[in-house]
């Protein structure tokens, strides 16, 4: 028996899927928003999550991103499409396994119960105590090997987490630095607020206000101003992109 979080909009499916975990002996809570799944995780964390992708309020990858960001409970993504390069993304993004929609109550019941057994042994070989565990973060944002990041003058060493410009130390919060090596290391390209918001600030509710606080923060400490930049540039309605100035 398990608790399972049943994350679907669809109130047909839903109540079809809770029948048949049910049946199988797990307590099922469900949601129909993103956010509400996100709420719901840290207020009664689950066994296990079952995600359906298309959510009305979050495109259903940055639920599991966000989701991964506060929590390692496994996740079985609903996708309607049988998509190699959809599925990949999904197994990057933290998906544990998935199951192609239309699928039967019974065959994600099996899924659930491969993963619940895959994923409690895991934990059990690498946290033979029983501690930690659940909790531990899971560095998605930060490359496997940390290497230095030059950026025009600007040098960004993720390993020891320090920034450089011009050969100079900047001072920054532990949030500016992780803002700054995140767009860095995405440097050319524009990064959306909601994927800084997932990756960097891992949390749903962050106000959009306190990206751009973080960001005139840095471009102070990069001395440069928004209608001047030189390293960090806004592009309207889209996000924000860090280039070597010309
Ligand atoms: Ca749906």
């Amino acid at each position: 028996m398990a608790s399972v979080l049943l994350v679907e909009d669809d109130p047909v499916i839903r109540s079809a899927l809770i029948e048949v975990l049910s049946a199988h002996g797990h307590v099922v809570h469900s949601a129909s928003h993103g956010f509400e799944a996100l709420r719901e995780v840290t207020q009664r964390p689950p066994d296990v999550v079952v995600l359906d992708l298309g959510l009305p309020d979050l495109d259903g990858t940055d639920v599991l991103r966000m989701l991964r960001g506060i929590s390692q409970v496994p996740v079985v993504v609903a996708t309607a499409r049988d998509d190699d390069a959809q599925v990949i993304k999904l197994l990057n993004a933290g998906a544990d396994d998935y199951v192609v929609k239309p699928f039967s109550g019974g065959q994600l019941a099996a899924r659930l119960g491969a993963v619940l057994r895959r994923t409690s042994a895991r934990s059990a070989a690498a946290f033979p105590q029983g501690a930690e565990g659940a909790n531990a973060p899971r560095n998605g944002a930060i490359p496997a090997t940390p290497r230095v990041i030059q950026v025009g003058d600007l040098q960004v060493d993720p390993a020891a987490r320090t920034a450089h410009l011009a050969g100079h130390e900047l001072r920054l919060t532990r949030r500016e630095f992780d803002l700054l090596a995140y767009l860095a290391a995405h440097a050319d390209q524009v990064v959306s607020r909601r994927r800084i918001l997932a990756d960097v600030w891992r949390q749903p509710y962050v106000e959009d206000q306190t990206i751009d606080v973080h960001l005139s923060a840095l471009r102070r400490k990069l001395g440069e101003r928004a209608s001047q930049p030189r390293y960090l540039h806004t592009v309207r309605g889209i996000g924000i992109k860090l280039v070597a100035p010309r």
